[in-house]
C-alpha cells in the first residue's frame, strides 16, 4: 500500500493532539495577487457614488437617471459591464427584475424589484459548480417606508455592494472552472425580497449553487455604547441545527452527533481557514448561529433552500449609523454615511471574500460517496470515497477534530481513495476534501455510514 502523509495542525491556537512534522499550506500565487488587487480607494469610490442616488430604497423611483433605486441598479450593471471587458466574453451583467403585487407589510405597491447580476461563466463544461457572493443596495431611514428621505446606506449596504463589485472587479480577469455569480440584491429592508427571489430560481433551475457569502454590514469599525474600536476582527454566521430537511436528517443528526457539521457550519470554517491565509491582520469569528438575534440577512432564503450559505458582518455594529433618519441630536450625528467608515478595514473584509471564492471556484468539486466503515468494531478509522465528479483531485485532505473543538485540527494529505488512521470514530469528527494541482481545496464532505 503506498500511501504518502503529510500530517500538520491547523494554526487555531489548538493543543496539539498529536507530535507530527509541522507544515503550513502556502497560498496561490494568483489568489495571493488578485488580493493585493483589492483597493480601498475602489470601494470608497463605489460607495460614494451609491450614497449620490440620494435613497436606495426599494419602493423609491426607477425612472430617475441619478436618484432612487433605478438609478442604482442600473449603474451598478454598468460598472459590471466595464469589468466585464477584461473577461474575454466569460462576464455577463444585467438586472434581474421581478414585479411584486403590494403585500400588506413592507410593500405598499406593486413594485418593480431588480437585482443587479454579474455571471462569470466557468471554463469547465462539465463542472456546474455555482458559487455566489451578495450584497445589498437597497437603503433605508428610520422609516422603512420612508422612499423619499436620503438614506445613504454607506455602511448597510453599501460596504456588502461594494466587495461584491470590488470582486468582480478583480476576478473577471481571471478564469476559473466554476461559475461565479456577483449580486447586489434589493428588497433586503423590505423582507429579503430580492434574495428570496433569487434563491427561488435557484431552485426552480437546480442550481449546483456550492456556496453563498451574504455580505452585509461590514465597513465600519467600532460600536457606538461601547467604545470598540476593531478592524481585525470579522463575524461569520453560520446556523446550526438546518433549516432544510431538518425533520428528515434529524434522526442521523442525533445519532451522529453532527448538530455542528450542518453544510453552513462548514462553509463558515472554510470562509475561516481560507480568509485568514490570505488576509493579514484578520480573524474571522465564527458565531454560532444564522444571523444576529431576531434580525435576518439574504444568506437565509438560500439556507431555507438546503443551500450551504452565511452571513458576514463587521465585529462591532454602530446602531446611531444604521438604519437612521440623517440628524444631529445633542451633538451626534445620525445616520449611515460613508465618513463613518473604515475602508482598510472594508478592504480587509473583501480579500476574506475573494480568497473564498477564489479557492471554492479553483478547486474540485467534493469528493464522493464518502464513506466511513463500521463492518467491524475497531479503535482505527476507515475512511473511503471517489474522485470528484468535476476537475481533477491531486490529492484529498482528511481533517480531523476531537468532538468538543470548534474548528478541524488536523488536516492529513492522502493521495489515495481511502485510509485508515488510528483515531477511533467514537472519538473524532471526520471530513474529506478534494484539492487540484495548485492546491485549492473543496468544501469538506461529512462521511456517511458505509457497510
Ligand atoms: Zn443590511
Amino acid at each position: 500500500m503506498k500511501k504518502r502523509l503529510l500530517i500538520f495542525m491547523l494554526l487555531l491556537g489548538a493543543k496539539p493532539l498529536f507530535t507530527t512534522a509541522q507544515t503550513t499550506i502556502n497560498r496561490d500565487a494568483e489568489i495571493e495577487q488578485m488580493v493585493k488587487e483589492i483597493s480601498s480607494d475602489s470601494l470608497k469610490s463605489y460607495i460614494h457614488k451609491l450614497v449620490s442616488f440620494g435613497t436606495r430604497n426599494t419602493l423609491s423611483t426607477i425612472t430617475d437617471h441619478s436618484k432612487g433605486i433605478g438609478a442604482s441598479r442600473n449603474w451598478i450593471v454598468e460598472k459590471f459591464r466595464q469589468f466585464a471587458k477584461n473577461s474575454n466574453g466569460r462576464m455577463t451583467a444585467f438586472v434581474d427584475t421581478t414585479t411584486l403585487a403590494a403585500d400588506g407589510r413592507r410593500v405598499d405597491v406593486a413594485t418593480n424589484l431588480g437585482n443587479s447580476v454579474a455571471i462569470l461563466k466557468g471554463t469547465d463544461p462539465n463542472d456546474d459548480r455555482i458559487y455566489i457572493i451578495s450584497g445589498h443596495q437597497d437603503s433605508r431611514v428610520t422609516d422603512v417606508m420612508n422612499r423619499t428621505s436620503d438614506a445613504p446606506g454607506a455602511n448597510d449596504d453599501g460596504s456588502g455592494t461594494a466587495a461584491v463589485l470590488e470582486c468582480a472587479r478583480v476576478m473577471s480577469r481571471h478564469s476559473f472552472p466554476a461559475t461565479i455569480i456577483f449580486v447586489s440584491v434589493t428588497g433586503e429592508e423590505q423582507g429579503l425580497l430580492g434574495s428570496t427571489y433569487l434563491a427561488n430560481q435557484a431552485k426552480a433551475k437546480n442550481w449546483n449553487v456550492d456556496a453563498m457569502l451574504n455580505n452585509d454590514i461590514m465597513g465600519s469599525n467600532n460600536s457606538n455604547e461601547t467604545n470598540i474600536i476593531d478592524n481585525t476582527r470579522l463575524r461569520v454566521f453560520s446556523e446550526g441545527l438546518p433549516a432544510y430537511d431538518l425533520d428528515k436528517n434529524a434522526k442521523g443528526i442525533r445519532n451522529f452527533g453532527l448538530e455542528n457539521d450542518g453544510k453552513a457550519r462548514q462553509l463558515a470554517r472554510y470562509v475561516k481557514e481560507i480568509g485568514e491565509r490570505y488576509i493579514d491582520n484578520l480573524e474571522v469569528v465564527m458565531i454560532y448561529r444564522n444571523d444576529r438575534f431576531l434580525r435576518g440577512g439574504d444568506h437565509s432564503p438560500f439556507v431555507q433552500n438546503g443551500y450551504a450559505a452565511v452571513r458576514i458582518t463587521e465585529m462591532n455594529e454602530n446602531f446611531n449609523h444604521q438604519h437612521q433618519d440623517l440628524r444631529t441630536e445633542k451633538g451626534t450625528q445620525y445616520g449611515d454615511l460613508p465618513e463613518f467608515m473604515d475602508f482598510e478595514y472594508l478592504r480587509k473584509n473583501t480579500g476574506i471574500n475573494l480568497s473564498t471564492l477564489a479557492n471554492l471556484a479553483k478547486a474540485p468539486s467534493e469528493p464522493q460517496e464518502v464513506k466511513i466503515d463500521v463492518k467491524n468494531l475497531t479503535n482505527s478509522t476507515t475512511l473511503s470515497w471517489k474522485a470528484p465528479k468535476s476537475g481533477t483531485a491531486k490529492g484529498y485532505y482528511i481533517l480531523v477534530r476531537e468532538t468538543t473543538s470548534a474548528f478541524w485540527q488536523k488536516k492529513i494529505a492522502c493521495n489515495d481513495i481511502s485510509i485508515t488512521l488510528p483515531y477511533s470514530k467514537d472519538n473524532y469528527f471526520f471530513a474529506v476534501q478534494s484539492f487540484g494541482t495548485t492546491g485549492n481545496e473543496s468544501l469538506p464532505v461529512i462521511p456517511a455510514v458505509g457497510r
